[in-house]
């Protein structure tokens, strides 16, 4: 059986600087040990024991107008992506921290708190191109390959840092390519593509202001602005596209 801790690892973490960490669920909420390549019908089937976990952990925000907006919005965005067969919801967790993150076979989360910050209809459509691209570019089951491999170099200290840092940089990765793809799927269903950088950016000024930064590489201002260079850069061929 996998640890309960392998579960967190499984939820991509976020477009956004963790704020706060999750916290360890009790030993009910175990996975199954899988095989490394995982059907539709696993990712679906793990994604649900994820989505029960964190309805376990978070209070949903029922407001039928913000579920409403926000399940067009996501509709929108499936009817463009490359799985589109995937069973996509979106739900809002009470939080008032500002964070989106995706589970495995569709299931992506909001926080209240990220759409109170966001200024445009626009820079949540990216938000949720992103977490809709992390599934499309089938993240979670090469996650699932990455933290195998490190967890099973646990015990040599020197391999388990190299593994750490791969498993980081490779995290990094799933970012920018989740930017790209999540902003082009928000371009052709006719938002905005900007709303990325621009969420990014007011983001990162309120972070720097507030000391507030990730627990792991990915949450670095350094980091935050490369996405947002290489999205202003992107975004600008797709301009010339219209
Ligand atoms: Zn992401």
């Amino acid at each position: 059986m996998a640890s309960p801790k392998k579960l967190l690892f499984i939820i991509i973490p976020t477009v956004f600087f963790i704020q706060e960490q999750f916290s360890i669920a009790d030993n009910d909420w175990q996975l199954n040990d899988s095989s490394i390549e995982i059907s539709d019908t696993e990712e679906i089937e793990l994604g649900k024991q994820v989505d029960k976990y964190i309805r376990h952990q978070f209070y949903l925000e029922n407001d039928p107008e913000l579920n409403t907006a926000v399940s067009n919005i996501t509709e929108r965005i499936v009817s463009v992506s490359d799985r589109n067969k995937l069973p996509f919801t979106c739900t809002i967790l009470q939080s008032n921290s500002i964070n989106a993150f995706s589970a495995p076979g569709g299931y992506i989360y909001l926080t209240y708190g990220l759409l109170k910050f966001a200024k445009t209809e626009d820079e949540v459509a990216c938000i949720i191109g992103h977490e809709i691209a992390h599934a499309s570019l089938r993240h979670t089951s090469k996650l699932y390959c990455e933290i195998k491999e490190f967890l099973s170099h646990q015990g040599d200290r020197n391999t388990s840092n190299k593994s750490l840092l791969l498993l980081i940089s490779r995290l990094e990765e799933f970012e920018q390519d989740a930017d790209t793809v999540g902003v082009l799927y928000a371009f052709k269903s006719g938002f905005d593509p900007n709303g990325l950088p621009d969420f990014l950016e007011r983001h990162l000024a309120l972070a720097i202001r507030e000391g507030i930064f990730g627990i792991l590489g990915f949450g670095s201002s350094l980091a935050i602005n490369t996405r947002i260079n290489h999205l202003r850069e992107y975004t600008s061929t797709l301009e010339k596209k219209r």
